[in-house]
């Protein structure tokens, strides 16, 4: 007969979502189980993280393999520096980074399985998933299962009958190159209407497109003058798009639930946070759409603008020209830099935008 465990809350995916929900339900005093499909998993990622995560989660300081304190916008011929060393990022290892994360779940209390979720059956007061552990099936029965299981996920493929709206990125690691700088290439020749990037990575450096065509890839390359040969892979990235918090007894949460922040493409911080609200809100016993509303008012407004922003400065290459050209003022990149941390109180003086436009316009 096949096993059947009981546990109050099933997290599916072992990621920053998942296994951050996991330490968190744990904490608040949940009976939780932690699923992941390899333990030796490694996401493909830049593993560039805002430094303040390591506070704000109390993450180990040894897991950061690089600090970079320059971010630095390119378009053709023309580059700009921002400076972001009272705001810096951290470069981590996704290996490291997740096992870590997942080790921090298992300390505050949960149980991690390394095994595979295949399916579940939605009953009125609880839900029975189907897991695949080595080479044998085991039954789960939770009060509430969390998706954290990826831009892939399969359970809101069966949940929701829909995908992760998504972007297929290409990118490849180069072990001979190393950068101090995270540079973001724009421009229709490299990233269409949205950036390509060289960044520090934990081993190297890493490059890559959100347009995942190996053409633009080979374009960067050359941008780049790397003219060794890479290992180009690609996978999927979410788009903030038709968000998806709950459904069924289900939670989603990081990819699965769309929670990518948009221009930047940053998943790992606003994944942990989301995760956090969430496990907050289980914890307490507060109603499911409880979740929803919380996140709204953390989160919706910056993701909201920089969609915005996005669509307005990456529309093509005239704009990222302005784009340039603003980003040129200081005060630009305060406030971006300050919006880019989620500070709520900044609101952007779109007057000053358009009189600095006005400006650039005319002298052209
Ligand atoms: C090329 C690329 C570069 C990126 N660079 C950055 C960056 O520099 N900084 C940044 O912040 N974000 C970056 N991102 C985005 C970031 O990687 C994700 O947003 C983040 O990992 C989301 O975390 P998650 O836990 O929701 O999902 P994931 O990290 O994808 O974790 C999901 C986990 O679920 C597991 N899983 C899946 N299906 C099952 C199943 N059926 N059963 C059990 N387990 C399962 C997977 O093995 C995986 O471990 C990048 C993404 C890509 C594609």
């Amino acid at each position: 007969m096949e096993k059947m465990i009981e546990t109050e809350i099933l997290v599916v995916g072992g990621g920053p979502a998942g296994a951050s929900a996991a330490r968190y339900l744990a904490k608040g005093g949940k009976d939780t189980i932690l699923i992941q499909r390899h333990l030796a998993f490694k996401k493909p990622c830049g593993g560039g993280l805002r430094m303040d995560a390591f506070e704000t989660f109390e993450l180990d300081h040894d897991l950061i393999q690089k600090r970079v304190n320059t971010i630095t916008l390119v378009y053709k011929d023309k580059r700009v520096l921002v400076d972001i060393s009272h705001a810096p990022l951290a470069i981590v290892d996704r290996v490291a980074f997740d096992t870590a994360l997942r080790e921090k779940a298992v300390q505050a209390g949960a149980q991690l399985y390394e095994a595979r979720w295949i399916d579940c059956e939605i009953f009125d007061t609880h839900i029975v998933s189907k897991i695949k552990q080595a080479d044998r099936y085991v039954f789960v029965r939770s009060r509430y299962l969390i998706a954290a299981d990826g831009v892939n996920s399969k359970i809101r493929q069966r949940i929701n009958k829909d995908h992760v709206p998504s972007l297929l990125t290409c990118y490849a690691d180069i072990h001979s190159q190393s950068y101090d700088t995270c540079a973001f290439h724009f421009g229709s020749k490299v990233a269409g209407q949205y950036y390509a990037w060289a960044f520090p990575h934990a081993q190297g450096a890493n490059i890559g497109t959100v347009v995942g065509c190996e053409t633009t890839l080979t374009q960067l390359k050359a941008q780049l003058h790397i003219d060794t040969p890479t290992k180009n892979r690609g996978y999927a990235i979410p788009e903030f798009e038709n968000n998806l918090f709950y459904k069924n007894r289900v939670f989603f949460v990081g990819d699965s639930a769309s929670q990518v922040l948009p221009f930047t493409f940053e998943g790992i911080y606003y994944a942990m946070a989301s995760a956090k609200i969430l496990a907050d809100v289980v914890s307490e016993d507060q109603a499911p759409k409880e979740y929803e509303k919380r996140w709204n008012e953390h989160y919706a407004k910056v993701f909201m603008t920089l969609r915005r922003l996005q669509k307005i400065f990456l529309y093509n290459d005239f704009m990222i020209a302005i784009m340039m050209r603003l980003f040129k003022h200081r005060y630009i990149q305060k406030q971006m830099v300050e919006l880019w941390r989620g500070k709520r109180d900044v609101t952007l003086d779109f007057g000053f935008f358009i009189r600095v436009l006005k400006r650039l316009l005319l002298r052209d």
